[in-house]
């Protein structure tokens, strides 16, 4: 790294101790500046990284909340708002039991460049709880929603942040989100939330896009070497929103996807993962992996294991952060990889990625690969505010000239600064120029 963005980094590190998931993305995303720096001194000068590293705001709260059976319940609710040099802030909610302020800190700095690159006019931000979905009624859902939208209204607004989704939060979760807001407040703002319900204010495409714009970045990238989805077999980990989305776009064009996971085990469909099946199961009956294997025939489920121990030619991590190590990587690379996708949030380690791109695996990650969540999430902004409604047509068109503009914008940055093919070093420099330009037109704030 830089020796001056070295040290930058060093004081980031020092000042958020205990924070592993933020210092790694803070890490990997300096390590491609240096020679942005170089050629723009004004960025050093005008304290850009410093500025960029810290939040804006952050707000950390209680909310109390009841469950089913009368016990009072108490988890912890965060909003980082990290950036606003491009828009409000935006970036989804996360509830997990693994959250803490590092995960949600980590999850809004990668979202400042993300959400740059999509071109759209929207800042980063993140927020979340540590709250368990899992087992929870709906009644305990939406008393837990209620409680925390009890806090969160009065940070949040359509020209200011705006939430959405994230692991753990769905259609469901913002239905009762919004509510509360609405009720709170006293205001149909329609534009203070996305993933809304379609009656409701929400965009057609919306839950399809991060699994259909992870695979649409990942076709571009195999066409940059003559290749295409066509006849590839893929592996997907997850089988959450953006997995189970990303295996009908994969399949659509015409892989195979032969296996995907949840945090308790795999399958392995070599047919071809029935996507109907898999979507009953886990968004009709929140069920788990396990029922797919009981239910579909000459399907083996492993309990426990990784889906990384199978051969592909193209991965798509869909699950969760750094659930794709070194180890992992280099065994992917000896099976005959070509590509990789990833649906979620750095869900490759460092050491992961230096394995797939020392190999020469085209590495599409995750701000540019997993952008379209949130490029369509912008484009319900957009239909809000004009009080409009777009086809499932029209907004998939959208959503894959933005996605082909992304992956456009990251292999001519990557030319520019002299590695082709690097989508991790396009993608870094290419969000950091756009919000740095605006910070200095900005002025000090
Ligand atoms: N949580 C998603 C992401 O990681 C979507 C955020 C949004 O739509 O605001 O980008």
């Amino acid at each position: 790294m830089d020796a001056r963005l070295e040290a930058i980094r060093d004081t980031v590190l020092a000042r958020n101790p205990g924070e592993g998931e933020f210092h790694q993305a803070v890490t990997e995303v300096l390590e491609s500046l240096g020679p942005v720096h170089d050629r723009h001194p004004e960025f050093l000068e005008g304290a850009v990284l410093e500025r960029l590293c810290e939040p804006e705001r952050q707000i950390i709260f209680r909310v109390p909340w009841v469950d089913d059976a009368g016990r009072f319940q108490i988890n912890r609710g965060f909003r980082v708002e990290f950036n606003s040099a491009l828009g409000p802030f935006k970036g989804g909610l996360r509830f997990h039991p693994s959250v803490n302020l590092g995960i949600v800190k980590f999850l809004g700095f990668e979202q400042i460049f993300k959400n740059a690159l999509t071109g759209m006019p929207i800042g980063g931000g993140k927020g979340g709880s540590d709250f368990d979905p899992r087992g929870r009624s709906d009644a305990e859902i939406m008393r837990f929603c209620q409680s925390f939208m009890t806090e969160l209204y009065r940070h949040i607004g359509e020209y200011t942040d705006v939430p959405a989704g994230d692991i753990g939060v769905g259609g469901r979760e913002i239905g009762y989100l919004f509510g509360q807001y609405k009720r709170i407040t006293n205001r149909y703002e329609s534009g203070v939330l996305t993933g809304k319900g379609i009656s409701w204010g929400g965009s057609l495409v919306r839950p399809e896009a991060t699994g259909y714009g992870t695979v649409i970045f990942a076709e571009e990238m195999l066409k940059t070497r003559g290749l295409s989805f066509d006849g590839q077999r893929v592996v997907v980990s997850g089988s959450g929103n953006v997995a189970i989305n990303a295996i009908a776009k994969a399949q659509s064009l015409g892989a195979t996807v032969v296996a995907c996971s949840d945090s308790s085990g795999y399958v392995v469909d070599e047919a071809g993962i029935d996507v109907a099946l898999l979507r009953q199961i886990k968004e009709v009956e929140r069920g788990r992996l396990k029922d797919y294997g009981i239910r579909r025939s000459a399907v083996d489920y492993v309990d426990g294991g990784s889906v990384w121990d199978l051969d592909a030619t193209v991965a798509l991590p869909c699950a969760t952060q750094n659930e794709l190590d070194g180890a992992a990587a280099a065994r992917l690379v000896r099976n005959g990889l070509l590509a990789v996708g990833e649906g979620a949030n750095m869900p490759s380690t460092r050491e992961a990625v230096a394995v797939f791109q020392d190999a020469g695996v085209l590495f599409g990650p995750g701000k540019a690969a997993n952008a379209g969540g949130v490029a369509t999430s912008a484009l319900e902004m957009q239909q809000n505010a004009s009080r409009d409604s777009w086809s499932f047509a029209h907004t998939e068109e959208r959503l894959t000239e933005i996605m082909v503009g992304i992956h456009d914008r990251c292999a001519a940055t990557a030319d520019e600064y002299g590695d082709p093919g690097n989508y991790v070093l396009g993608a870094n420099i290419g969000g950091f120029v756009k919000v740095a330009d605006a910070m200095l037109a900005q002025g000090l704030i």
